[in-house]
């Protein structure tokens, strides 16, 4: 890369990267994503990485969707594997580009488990997840000293789009002063009750963040009672993250987004 005065790794034939494009704002992408982006031959992208993001692409680059979209179903995660395992082995460089950290929620090693078994070489590139990057767009620090020596991030939605029956939600009440869930919003009901029913205060700070680091972002600040009627009577779209603790108080003072 010309004005990037380090070292790259060399973007090899036949080879993927496993890249994590950030949850939005292209200027979140790491100088590595940004560099596999410019020099891949196929994109393969999905439904959560930022549109401008693409525009970094080389001209003659495929771009290939692999997400959800107009409400038809998403294409098979087996179905996207094999289609990686063809391009590398067509000899192009494959990029695989994924919201936020490929290793956050995203199913990024199930598609490093199927290379290594093909003898596929592939790197793996972090992104700043969702669960980072749009608390702080928000201005919700992750931790302070005087509110949580710990962060939970949890997945509100198992394969086939319940709350996942594994969830210890004593153990998450008792033991995780903070809580932010992925893919929770169809079920914040039941998150909330769950919660106040293992003894989380009612009063409790909530926020639900929703196209962070976007210029669509959307805060909304509200307590573990209310906050299912209010995100019912609001015009809040996915995707979003549901943050839970007293972190969220900081919002307040620190939101330098609505601010600028
Ligand atoms: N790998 C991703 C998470 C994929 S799971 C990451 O590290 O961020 C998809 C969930 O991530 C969404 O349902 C939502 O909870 C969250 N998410 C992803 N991008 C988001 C964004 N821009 N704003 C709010 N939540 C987001």
């Amino acid at each position: 890369m010309e004005n990037i005065p380090i070292k790259m790794p060399i973007f090899e034939s036949g080879t993927v990267w496993i890249v994590g494009a950030g949850p939005g704002d292209p200027g979140l992408l790491s100088l590595l994503a940004l560099y596999g982006i410019q020099n891949a031959d196929v994109i393969v992208y999905d439904a959560l990485v930022g549109e401008e993001i693409l525009l970094f692409a080389k001209e003659n680059a495929e771009l290939e969707y692999a997400g959800k979209r107009g409400g038809r179903p998403s294409p098979k995660q087996q179905d996207i594997t094999n289609r990686l395992v063809v391009l590398a082995r067509d000899k192009k460089r494959v990029l695989r580009l994924k919201g936020g950290d490929p290793f956050v929620f995203g199913r990024g090693a199930e598609e490093c488990l199927r290379l290594a078994k093909e003898n596929i070489t592939f790197r793996i590139v972090p992104g700043i997840t969702a669960g980072i990057g749009g608390l702080a767009y928000a201005g919700i620090p992750m931790t302070t000293r005087g509110t949580n020596s710990a962060v939970t991030f949890i997945t509100g939605h198992n394969a086939s789009g319940e709350v996942p029956d594994d969830i210890n939600w004593q153990a998450l009440a008792d033991g995780s002063p903070v809580l932010i869930f992925f893919m929770g919003m169809a079920h914040i009901n039941r998150i909330a009750d769950e919660l106040r029913e293992a003894g989380r205060p009612d009063k409790e700070p909530v926020a639900i963040i929703c196209k962070a680091t976007t210029p669509k972002q959307q805060v909304l600040i509200s307590t573990l009672q209310n906050c299912a009627a209010d995100v019912a009577s609001s015009d809040l779209i996915p995707p979003a993250l549901i943050v839970i603790g007293e972190i969220v108080n900081f919002s307040e003072e620190l939101d330098w987004l609505s601010n600028e």
